[in-house]
């Protein structure tokens, strides 16, 4: 019970040095500190106030459309300077716009365009940075008329947003991200990486294949399961407190698309979250809409948490999204929540497993991690877990080890005959990492058949200890 509602902890922001940094900046009121809030998803998390981190902004990571920004926050900060109104304004933005490879001009559509907004505006366009014009507290029909007088700051189109009641977001982030320079180098997880085509002949079973290493940035996690497993009232609990994901406000959650979270120094994020809600709010047909929504879901994202009320066992719902966790080949976590309600412990736990991986191989040895989302107990193991899951997916193999293995296991069980000849399966090398897959090198490797891959992946599986993931096993023949 005492750990309902335990606060993430805050840690000083990622090494992000190379990440874009968007300065917001605007007079005193204008609503700077709701819509950094909003953008940067989590209340207070990254506030940078603890010691190394830089006294005079406020920074947080914020992602949008897939990419990941440094966002700062020039709230707040006049006070400490002496001044003028505009004085403490500038002295509180300069470094801040210096470094900015956009700067958001916010102003207040319902106060309209003020002579301190006017002062401001030029001395930004002297910066030569560009800048986004933001008309905020544009709810309603209110801010219309101020938006077009914004024209006469001279910064371009004004964006309408409303951060307090998160309107108009969605625009402003595809907005925002249109106007970053291009991404240094293409560090998108979802791509898959480009396949690697070993030349046969020249190839050493025991040379190394380099292969990337996990991009940098947040844990990339889908919490999927279906309707009522408890997947917002988890994300609720690990967020700490109640708000965007079951808030009564309609358009609230609209624009939500990534929750930021903190756990011993790591940076998690929860993708399409808001998605989720979305389709199951509006959708009738729940049980298909649940299924097409974890898929968009877990393109996204690096691990799957697959949640299930632990209380009804195992579903053939359940079963399908486990595969698509397989087909999108993501890592998985399996939750069992609700254990508060779970009588006979053991008995469950073994139950679930068992039929997940009868029904499965793939979910053999997955990890398993039981809670109460609702009274918050145990969740706390959850982002661990998630962690030990990333890296089993980005492992790799070293290719001596692999073939040592694979010797032992051709001799364990002599490669198949197809059409009255054996295989001559010959060697194995890791391709890719994200999910781990592997090729067999060998005369008719291709025509191997799927039992004994099976047999191969398994023993891949609890040999190199690669739990919880789906391991791609690919053939190619050689003459
Ligand atoms: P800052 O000084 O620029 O950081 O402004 P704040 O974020 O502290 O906001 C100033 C006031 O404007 C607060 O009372 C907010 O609740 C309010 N506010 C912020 N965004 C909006 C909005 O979109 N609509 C309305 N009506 N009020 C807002
Ligand atoms: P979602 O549809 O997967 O997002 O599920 P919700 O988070 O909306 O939860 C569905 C219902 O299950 C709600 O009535 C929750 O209060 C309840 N619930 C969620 N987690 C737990 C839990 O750990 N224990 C119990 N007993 N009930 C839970």
């Amino acid at each position: 019970m005492a750990d309902r509602r335990r606060p993430m902890r805050p840690v000083a922001p990622v090494p992000s040095a190379d990440l874009p940094l968007v300065a917001i900046v605007g007079r005193p009121n204008v609503g700077k500190s709701t819509l950094f809030n909003r953008l940067v998803g989590r209340r207070q998390a990254l506030v940078a106030d603890t010691p190394g981190v830089t006294r005079d902004r406020k920074e947080g990571l914020a992602v949008m459309r897939g990419r990941t920004i440094r966002l700062v926050d020039t709230a707040g900060l006049e006070e400490a300077a002496p001044d003028t109104l505009f004085g403490r304004m500038r002295a509180s933005s300069e470094s801040a716009v210096r470094d900015a490879v956009l700067v958001l001009f916010c102003i207040d559509a319902r106060a309209g365009i003020t002579p301190a907004d006017e002062h401001f505006a030029a001395w930004v366009r002297k910066q030569g940075r560009p800048v986004m014009l933001v008309a905020n507290k544009a709810e309603g029909r209110g801010g219309a008329a101020a938006a077009m007088e914004a024209y006469s700051l001279g910064l371009g189109e004004p964006v309408a947003v409303s951060a307090e009641h998160g309107e108009g977001l969605s625009d402003l982030m595809g907005e925002i991200v249109d106007h970053l320079p291009p991404e240094p180098e293409p560090e998108d997880v979802f791509e898959e990486e480009d396949e690697f085509e070993p030349d046969v002949e020249a190839q050493d079973p025991d040379a190394e294949i380099v292969l990337p290493a996990r991009p940098p940035g947040p844990i990339r996690i889908a919490i999927v399961g279906r309707p009522n497993a408890g997947k917002s009232t988890l994300l609720n609990c690990l967020l700490g407190e109640e708000r965007m994901i079951t808030g009564p406000e309609p358009g609230l959650t609209r624009d939500s698309v990534a929750v930021t979270l903190h756990d011993e120094g790591d940076v998690f994020e929860v993708v399409d979250t808001a998605g989720l809600r979305r389709k199951a709010r509006i959708d009738e047909a729940l049980e298909k809409m649940s299924v097409s929504a974890s898929i968009e879901a877990l393109k996204m994202a690096e691990v799957a948490v697959l949640v299930l009320d632990a209380t009804l066992g195992v579903h053939e719902q359940d079963l399908q999204i486990a595969r698509l966790i397989e087909r999108e080949g993501r890592a998985c976590v399996l939750a069992l929540n609700k254990w508060d309600a779970v009588e006979d412990r053991n008995a469950t736990r073994q139950a679930i497993l068992d039929r997940l991986s009868i029904s499965l191989a793939q979910m053999r040895g997955v990890p398993v991690v039981t809670f109460s989302a609702l009274t918050g107990a145990s969740v706390q193991r959850l982002l661990p877990a998630v962690r030990e899951a990333c890296e089993v997916w980005n492992a790799r193999v070293p290719t001596g080890a692999l073939n040592r293995w694979f010797e032992a296991a051709l001799e364990r069980h002599a490669a198949p005959l197809v059409d009255g000849r054996r295989l001559k399966l010959r060697y194995m090398t890791q391709v890719k990492a994200r999910p781990p897959t592997f090729v067999i090198f060998g005369t008719r490797a291709e025509q191997t058949p799927e039992d004994y891959k099976r047999y191969l992946v398994n023993g891949l599986r609890e040999t190199f200890n690669l739990p919880g993931v789906p391991i791609r096993l690919q053939t190619r023949g050689t003459k």
